[in-house]
Formats: C-alpha cells, structure tokens, sequence
C-alpha cells in the first residue's frame, strides 16, 4: 500500500506517561524525520512503524494494514533489568502477549495496551503454544502492533523459535529484541562471573526438564564441560541431574548454587558441594522458578550475594497511586529490594468541564492573577496539556508567581523549566496555606487542583485573597481489585501500604473486605504519608501502623526502612 493519504494526528501528547525528556525528544523527532522518510511508496506499515517508533503512544494514524510483532526479551525479574529496545516496543504496542514468568511490572510501560497473559488460558505448554502463534498472526494481520513478551531472553528456552517461524511462514514482519537470561540475571546478582580466565573458558545452558531422557542430555559430555554449567528448568529433578553428572566423572565437591526468583525481591539462594546440592536447597526451602550454576566460578563468591543484602528484601508493597505518579518510589522501594505491585486505585481523568479550564488560562493569559497553585503533579501534567490543545504555551505564565504544594508538584514544574515561587518543606495543604497566607494579602489567586480533595487551602488563602478554584483534572474510584491484588491481600501477603492521601485511604477502605481487614495492623501493616491521611484511616476504622517522621516521599521511603528492620525476624522470606 503507497503512502499518500496516510495523515498522522496528534503527534505529541503531553499528558502521555512518559516521562517529559522522551516525551520532548519523539516530539523533536517527529517534526523532523517523520517529514523526511514519507515518500511515494513508503508502505503503511513502514510508517506506522516509523512514526510510533519516534513519537510514542499519543500517535494515531489514519491508515495502516499491516502491523508487526516484536519478540521481546523481558529479562530475568528486576524491572530495571528491561533493555531500552524493550521500553520502546511497549511503548507503541496495541497488545502485550506476556508469559507467567514476566513480572506485571513491566507492563507499566504499556499503559494503552490491551494485554493477555498465557498463564490465565489455564493449559500446558503444548497447548498454548500454537494458540500464542495464531493470536500473533491473526492481531498483525489486523494492523496492530504486538509485543510478545518472554521471560530472560527469547530465544533461550522460551520457544521463541517456534514462534518466529509462525510468522515468518505466515509472512509477517517481525523483530526481535534480545534480553538478559535468567543465567546472566542470577549470576551477576550472587556476584558469580560465568567466565574467568583461569576457571572456566565457557558456559553451557542447560535445560533440566529432559534431564530422566537419557537420549536428550549427554551426561558424560557435560561432565566434562571445560566450563560453567547453568541449568534451567527440571528444579524437581535436581538430585537426580546432581546425581547424573557426579556419576560421569563431576567431582562431588564442584561448587554449586541454586538461585530462587534471581533479580528480584523474592530471590533466594542455597549454595553447597554439587553432591549436597540438593539437600541444601530442600533444607532452605527453595522453589521454582529456580536455577543452577555448577563449576569453580561459584567458589570465588566469599561473600553473601550484594543483592540479597538489601534493606527490603523480600518485603512486598502495594503502591495504590495513580501509575504515574507511583513509579518513582516504585523504583526506589524495588533497588532497595521489596517487590512492589502497582495496582492505582483512583483514575485520573479529564477535566469535568473543560470549558472552565480554557477560560481561565485564558484570563491567566489576560493578566488576571497574580499567583497560580498547584495542589498535585497531575495538575501541573493537566494543565500543561490543555495549554497546549487550546494551541497556547507556557508564554500564558508570563510574570505570574507559582506556589507547588510540596517538592514533588516544584519538581513537576521544573520539568516544564518553570520554578515554583513557594514550596514548603512538607506536603500539606495547611504547611502552603500558611507559607502563601503573608504574600497572596488582596491579590487574584489561581488554583488548578483535581475536582475533589480537601478544601483547606481554598478556605484559608480566601480569608485575605480572591481565590478562583478550576478543576483541571477528575479522579475517578476503581470499582475493583484485579483478582490477584485481591487475592494476595486476602493471603495477607502484603508487609506494608503506604498511603499518601486521604483520597486513597478512602478509596481503599471500600475495596477491602472482611478477609483482608484481618490481616491489617498485623501481616499487612498500613503507613500514612501524614498526619491527616493517618486521621482519615483512623475514621474508616483502619488501623494506622506509622505516620512517616517527614511528610515527603523520602520521608515514606525512610519509615519503611525503620518499619522492616524492626519486623526483620518475622518476614515472610527472612534474609539469608
Ligand atoms: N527464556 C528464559 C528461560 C525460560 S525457561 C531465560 O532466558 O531466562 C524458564 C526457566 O528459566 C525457569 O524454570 C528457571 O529455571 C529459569 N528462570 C527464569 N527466570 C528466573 C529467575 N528470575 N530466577 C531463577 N530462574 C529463572
């Protein structure tokens, strides 16, 4: 299909997720190369491919036939460990194929598409197999963008292999993007080298599942591997694989290592002589998913691996923020080791009237206030985005005083290269209230805040300013809890909440039932942000288990850390 007549539409959306500096360069990149490569000929896919590629999820296009499936390595766990590629393909798919071993994390970076995991079809892996590769062809053929998402990397046991060839017999274009093996993955994080050069010159993977067909692995030849075996799968047949080698000529004492959950907060190890190797594991009650590193390369680890030696490790902990918002301490409380859900139990939505929004940034344009506020980081993201559908700029800001009602909302500005006039120290509507209260005396005060909240500041500041409230952006409650988030608060797997607003404690009291009430105070325990989001859960009759010591993020981060060290004995998964 030739390209004229394909028309690309809204190339740049400010309030997509990302963050602004890859937001700001596809936006660059667009104005200049999706011009340069649209040339006769040039077919929809092409393009398609082209202008999502540089321009992100905010891009639609007229028309387009063909779509692509990008194979994609997610990795062996820690979300940090997703190749940049990766982000880029989930950034523009229409459908994420993912398998059970890919952490949900990751699908952040997907927030527009429609996502299936193979692990809900409920079936073996015989039969799901020909399901993935005709759900590939038959969502390419309709246009879309898919990314097929597999654990490690996707050509090392993942059956990658099968599925690229379904799409390359059925003629679909496809790339594949490699990711870090659970191998690599375990072995950089126990501080094992796969190589050294007076130890081991090579390293062979391994598949453990054929380990009892004789005709499919070759013990005597392993045996004498001249280097790092790393065996994936076959965790249930570790003795008799140990077993096998040893009996092919492997010495006994071979240093060994079993590694549970590599790279993430659940990672767990067992380390003994390859003839012990299983007892240790069985007495250290390790589970798949799991792999095995054997030779003299584990031997050099005199020390207890630098990954398992964080703070919270093990810890898990439901973020309940908005997406957005939740991915910085996301990120921070998973590279201090806890593993994080994100499941945001308010949705932010477009302003209830956006007519009220224009008309007042207009008027901001005309010279009619003298301060804005900003009461949250999602309005700033809100504001910014309709400025600029309503075809203005930050111009509109001119010689305006900003105040941000904590460091996060400054920083939200300071994306935007504006700095906020008034911060105080501590995120509080009474802490702004009582920093602007000297400086706002007869003057017109704007504030952009979502279309609930407390009232607060609007009261106070109204005592000695004119106060025009706009809601630039709605909240809207979840209804209810994707099934696994219900389910883990119902085991009590959650060691820790935090709640950074009232809004969420409220909106989380309505989701919980009786069954996940009885965990809290106890193996759940609830943290509040600040005094007043402390009083609400007290109201909703919810146990508050600390209040952090600063009201600010790093605050939260530290009341956890203070929160795990005095829980460490009763951990679910106690450090090694
Ligand atoms: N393509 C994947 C492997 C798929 S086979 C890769 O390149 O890593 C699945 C096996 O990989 C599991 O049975 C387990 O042996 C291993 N594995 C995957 N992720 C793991 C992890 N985080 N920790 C330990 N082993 C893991």
């Amino acid at each position: 299909m030739a390209a004229s007549g394909v028309v690309c539409r809204q190339p740049y959306c400010p309030a997509n997720n990302h963050t602004p500096a890859i937001a700001g360069r596809a936006f660059t990149a667009d104005g200049k190369m999706a011009r340069g490569k649209l040339q006769r000929g040039t077919t929809a896919g092409e393009i398609l491919y082209l202008c999502r590629t540089l321009t992100g999820p905010g891009l639609t296009i007229a028309a387009a036939q063909t779509g692509k499936v990008y194979l994609v390595g997610a990795g062996p766990g820690d979300p940090g460990l997703l190749t940049l590629r990766a982000v880029e393909c989930l950034q523009v798919a229409d459908v994420v194929i993912y398998d059970q071993l890919v952490s949900e994390r990751l699908l952040d970076w997907a927030p527009q598409a429609e996502k299936h995991c193979v692990r809900e079809w409920g079936e073996t892996h015989e039969q799901r197999a020909p399901r993935v590769s005709v759900m590939l062809v038959d969502y390419a053929r309709r246009g879309k963008t898919v990314v097929r998402l597999k654990g490690g990397d996707p050509l090392i046991f993942g059956r990658g292999g099968e599925e690229f060839l379904a799409l390359a017999e059925a003629g679909i274009p496809f790339e594949i993007v490699p990711g870090i093996s659970a191998a690599q993955g375990a072995a950089a994080y126990m501080g094992v080298p796969l190589t050294h050069r007076s130890l081991s010159s090579a390293v062979a993977f391994i598949t453990g599942h054929q380990a009892e067909d004789s005709t499919e692995l070759d013990w005597a030849s392993l045996a004498r591997f001249p280097g790092t075996l790393a065996i994936y799968m076959g965790f249930e047949r570790l003795g008799y694989i140990a077993e096998q080698l040893i009996r092919h000529g492997l010495p006994a004492d071979t240093p060994a290592i079993t590694v549970q959950w590599a790279t993430t907060g659940k990672q767990r190890s067992a380390k003994a002589p390859l003839g012990q190797l299983a007892e240790a594991v069985r007495q250290a009650g390790l589970a798949a998913p799991a792999i095995t590193l054997i030779g003299s390369v584990v031997g050099l680890r005199k020390t207890l691996s630098w990954w398992e030696q964080r703070p919270l490790l093990g810890r898990r902990i439901l973020l309940i923020r908005p997406r957005a918002q939740a991915q910085t301490l996301a990120r921070q409380l998973e590279l201090l080791g806890a593993v994080v859900d994100v499941c945001p139990l308010l949705e932010i939505g477009p302003p209830p009237q956006p007519d009220k929004v224009r008309q007042a940034l207009t008027q901001l344009g005309q010279g009619a206030f003298h301060w804005v506020v900003f009461t949250s980081r999602n309005g700033v993201q809100s504001t910014m985005h309709a400025l600029w559908e309503m075809g203005a700029d930050l111009r509109i800001f001119g010689r305006v005083r900003l105040a941000a009602i904590g460091p996060g909302t400054a920083q939200a500005l300071a994306e935007f290269h504006l700095r906020a006039d008034v911060v105080p120290e501590e995120y509080r509507s009474e802490n702004l209230a009582e920093s602007l209260l000297p400086l706002v005396h007869g003057c017109r005060v704007l504030l952009l805040r979502a279309d609930r909240g407390r009232d607060v500041l609007p009261q106070q500041l109204s005592s000695s300013a004119e106060v025009e409230q706009v809601a630039v952006y709605s909240q809207r409650d979840i209804t209810e809890l994707p099934p696994i988030i219900a389910d883990r608060l119902r085991r009590g797997e959650y060691d820790f909440i935090p709640l950074t607003s009232s809004n969420l404690a409220r909106a989380l009291a309505r989701l919980l039932d009786a069954p996940m009430r009885a965990h809290l105070g106890t193996k759940t325990q609830l943290v509040a942000l600040s005094p007043v989001t402390g009083a609400t859960l007290r109201e909703l009759g919810l146990p508050v288990h600390a209040e952090a010591s600063e009201y600010t993020m790093p605050g939260l981060v530290q009341t956890l850390l203070r929160l795990a060290q005095s829980r460490s004995g009763s951990s679910q998964l106690p450090p090694r």
